[in-house]
């Protein structure tokens, strides 16, 4: 059944069986030369993801905050640990932040709250023009910054701000090993080692400052996202973000490294891999983070004030990091105080 000479490549393809089970196969991973059925599939990308969940030691946390954006790759993630972590009692709570980018945010929203729904799981949606009283948009151009990086800062302080808030272990994100592969290759061009560093499949926690990232996909590639979360029917967003740039480096880089690994099977992966393995070198290159308080909103700060103070304060004439978490620690409670009333309700 299994015929490798290259002209009969086609012949092999249109009716290529699963190298596991014999079923009609969906999906070709060259890499690893396999064709594999729906179900084989989702085990090749659910014991990826185990690794990652084992080396991390996410499936013995108590509480993981989950961000999901509505996209595809955050969409698979949540959709991944929700069954995998089930047995281990983990506490997932999902995150949504609506930045204000209109409609396509709209949108995103919508996935967001189905997935979350569909899994099981409450979802935190943080809408920033209600919350801040200023969108991702009118933040950067009052601020003068780029789109890009003010988007990035705020939803980097949130999630840390609702992680802290909730005590807990983890924050868990949908970044794919082409965005790692991307990320760290931009780094090292910039020779930024400090930055490679931090692109570990985890990062620590600083008590009460910074709870640590995870990323469960790792060593999942966007295009083995996109078919997990198609395969299993779930709800994501299809579109690319308006304030998307132009010419992004990273865009190029994944288009580049895509080409590489149509010609090479396998560079990726050997690639993400290597990286991992090599994370402690980068770590003693990099400079040494010490962390302080922000002096406005008490979570970690490189400086006196943190980014998302100086930032709110240059825009609106107020640090408004304190206001964040207040407003966290409101939703969180009305959130326990929902399920302490389900307890009842159910017992
Ligand atoms: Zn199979
Ligand atoms: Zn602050």
């Amino acid at each position: 059944m299994r015929m490798v000479k290259s002209s009969q490549l086609y012949v092999r393809r249109a009716a290529a069986s699963c190298s596991v089970c014999g079923a009609p196969a969906v999906v070709r991973i060259s890499y690893a030369r396999l064709d594999l059925c729906t179900l084989h599939f989702r085990e090749f990308v659910e014991r990826k993801i185990a690794r990652i969940l084992k080396k991390t030691g996410l499936s013995r946390a108590r509480r993981v905050i989950v961000a999901v954006s509505g996209g595809k790759d955050s969409a698979a993630m949540l959709y991944a640990l929700a069954s995998m972590l089930k047995k281990d009692n983990v506490e997932l709570i999902g995150v949504h932040i609506n930045l204000g980018l209109g409609e396509y945010s709209e949108e995103s929203m919508k996935k967001a709250h189905e997935l979350c729904h569909r899994v099981g799981i409450p979802c935190i949606i943080v809408e920033l023009e209600k919350v801040l009283g200023v969108t991702v948009p009118e933040l950067a151009k009052r601020a003068r910054r780029p789109t890009c990086s003010v988007c990035g800062l705020v939803k980097r302080y949130i999630l840390n701000a609702v992680a802290v808030e909730a005590d807990a272990d983890y924050v868990a994100t949908g970044h794919t090993a082409d965005d790692i592969i991307a990320y760290t290759l931009k780094e090292f061009m910039f020779q930024n080692m400090d930055g490679v560093s931090k692109l570990a499949p985890s990062t620590s926690t600083v008590k009460g400052l910074a709870v640590g990232r995870v990323r469960p996909l790792y060593e999942v590639t966007e295009r083995e996202s996109l078919l997990y979360s198609l395969i299993n029917g779930i709800p994501f967003h299809h579109s690319e973000c308006p304030y998307r740039p132009r010419a992004p480096i990273e865009q190029r880089i994944k288009e580049f490294v895509n080409k590489l690994e149509e010609e090479h099977p396998g560079i990726k992966i050997t690639y993400i891999r290597r990286l991992e393995r090599n994370m402690g070198m980068y770590h003693s290159w990099g400079r040494e983070s010490s962390y302080g308080r922000c002096k406005h909103c008490g979570l970690a700060s490189s400086g006196v004030v943190c980014g998302f103070c100086r930032l709110t304060e240059k825009v609106t004439g107020k640090p408004l990091g304190e206001k964040v978490r207040a407003w966290i620690r409101g939703v969180l409670a009305s959130l326990r105080a929902e399920e302490s009333l389900m307890e009842v309700r159910g017992s």
